[in-house]
């Protein structure tokens, strides 16, 4: 049974000597990894080869283990024989390969809440303002829709990384198709803690990265509707991408399906890796690690009611349902200093920033300020949490905030 628990088990000796568990409270940025992926990376480290290239058992073997880990993804986000599932780097990567493969002339609407990943990568980009309250964002997109003429696409985050809220993404995908218009899903924070279904979603298109979904780093899905992907140029032009070169320069068919997008040597080992997580959570009792992450979110915001310096920002308000992120907008505080003190004086590694979502971080702010990715005077602080985070990491992270901006 492959199993979800973290690999890893950090111990620190603080400033006054006493030695503690790293409490690693940043998962939003990068999860650490599970037992799963790091059995199925063992595994395969002896007797890999080279991917869809040679005869020998091991290349066999290992063109195998690469179609495996595809058709386990592919389940995991319930794809269909009209969907492709392409292995990228990360999300970044798997939206601007989706950018790149838009029909011509076609308009990408988005919010401004969204990350830099899915904000930068879109041609044409018609971009609304994060609305206040769920119906807001429904109304206005359907407003955006009517006024539009032309192809459009709708993108939209599953959960935000910065404030970890939900985003009605059925309502606004209903939305959309209702205008005829497909609905990408950016579910880099999604993925990580709630089922992505496509059809559940009304997903035409979803990505996510395996470094948050507690997988090594360099490996990365954009799953959805095959049509546009075949119809596009390659994302990556090389081997594996083209099916036949001719000897002139322009002489040459490419590939359909996902080796289209997927030119040069694949990230077997990431591929592997990250599948096997999403097996593990196929298997796994959602409901009941969706109740430890909720305890902990509750047990999190019960404690920040006692340190009033300390806001928790929203954008749809308060009881909206969100994710394990919490970000914080601290008066009168530098959230890059007070994390590096949670850092060396508590053991608690959370995060200071913008968090690559400048737009909305200005917004949840009231600041005017830009900064660079994850470094700005102006900024809040994030802790995020998941599979292996305890109550002690969050009872740790309150009195240490606590004290922090006390002394
Ligand atoms: N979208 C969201 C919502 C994210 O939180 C992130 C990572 N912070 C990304 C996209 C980009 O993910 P990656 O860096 O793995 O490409």
């Amino acid at each position: 049974m492959p199993s979800l628990d973290i690999i890893g088990d950090d111990k620190l000796t603080l400033p006054g000597g006493e030695v503690v568990r790293f409490a690693h409270l940043d998962y939003a940025a990068s999860a650490p990894c599970v037992r799963a992926a790091a059995d199925a990376v063992a595994e395969l480290l002896p007797r890999y080869g080279s991917v869809h290239r040679g005869t020998g058992v091991r290349s066999q073997a290992s063109t195998i283990a690469y179609e495996l880990a595809r058709d386990v993804v592919a389940e995991f986000v319930g794809a269909g024989p009209d969907h492709s599932v392409i292995f990228t780097r990360n999300t970044t990567d798997a939206l601007n390969l989706l950018a790149r493969a838009l029909p011509p002339g076609t308009t990408t609407v988005q919010f401004d809440g969204e990350h830099h990943a899915n904000l930068l990568p879109w041609p044409n980009p018609l971009r609304l303002p994060a609305p206040g309250s769920p119906n807001t964002a429904v109304a206005a997109l359907d407003e955006a829709l009517r006024r539009l003429t032309g192809p459009a696409v709708f993108t939209v985050t599953g959960a935000s990384n910065v404030t970890g809220e939900l985003w009605p993404v059925r309502r606004l995908a209903d939305v959309a198709h209702a205008h005829g218009v497909r609905v990408v899903v950016d579910a880099a924070q999604l993925a990580p803690h709630r089922p992505v279904d496509l059809t559940e979603l009304g997903a035409d298109y979803l990505a996510f990265s395996g470094h948050k979904l507690y997988a090594p780093f360099g490996a990365g899905v954009l799953a959805g509707r095959t049509d546009w992907l075949d119809a596009a140029a390659p994302y990556l032009a090389g081997g594996g991408a083209s099916v036949a070169v001719g000897d002139r320069p322009g002489e040459l068919s490419w590939a359909t399906g996902p080796a289209r997008h997927e030119g040069g040597t694949p990230n077997l080992l990431g591929a592997v890796a990250l599948a096997a997580v999403c097996s593990a959570l196929i298997t796994a009792d959602r409901a009941a690690l969706h109740e430890h992450e909720q305890h902990l979110l509750g047990r999190l915001r019960d404690g920040l009611t006692a340190v009033p310096e300390a806001t928790e920002v929203s954008v749809f308000g308060p009881d909206q349902p969100r994710v394990g992120i919490v970000s914080l907008h601290l008066r009168g505080h530098d959230p890059a200093e007070v994390a590096q003190r949670l850092s060396r004086e508590h053991g608690i590694g959370v995060r200071a920033g913008q968090f690559c979502a400048h737009p909305l971080v200005r917004r949840l702010t009231g600041a005017a300020t830009t900064g660079a990715c994850g470094t700005a005077a102006t900024g809040l602080l994030r802790a995020s949490f998941g599979l292996g985070s305890t109550a002690e990491d969050v009872d740790r992270f309150v009195t240490g905030l606590a004290e922090v901006l006390r002394t």
